[in-house]
């Protein structure tokens, strides 16, 4: 699998970026009206890691969070997941990944 450090490196500039605090807990996806339908852990660590091609595979998933922020309430992480997500969009337009 490729591993693309453009991606990463692109991700980290996006401002307000701060994925990388996720703990990996799965509280999100607990509380998340669509529940496995998106899963916002799996997403940040995918894109961290530069696996652009995993990420593509998961862009419907990116654009059907309804950013409500219900899962941000609870958190213990304190990340921004919808401004995450959103962030995603940006970058996958960006990268023609969708
Ligand atoms: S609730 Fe926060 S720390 Fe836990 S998996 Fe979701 S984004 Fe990561
Ligand atoms: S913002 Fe997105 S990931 Fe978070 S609870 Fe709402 S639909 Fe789910």
């Amino acid at each position: 699998m490729r591993v693309s450090t453009a991606l990463a490196a692109e991700t980290r500039q996006v401002e307000g970026f701060d994925a990388a605090a996720c703990l990996n807990c799965g509280v999100c996806t607990a509380l998340c009206p669509l529940g496995y339908e998106i899963l916002p852990r799996r997403l940040f660590r995918l894109v961290l890691l530069g696996l652009e091609e995993r990420l593509a595979e998961h862009v419907p998933q990116i654009y059907s969070c309804l950013l409500c922020r219900m899962c941000e309430a609870n958190c213990p992480a304190g990340v921004h997941i919808a401004e995450n997500i959103r962030a995603l969009r940006t970058i996958v337009g960006r990268r023609r990944l969708s």
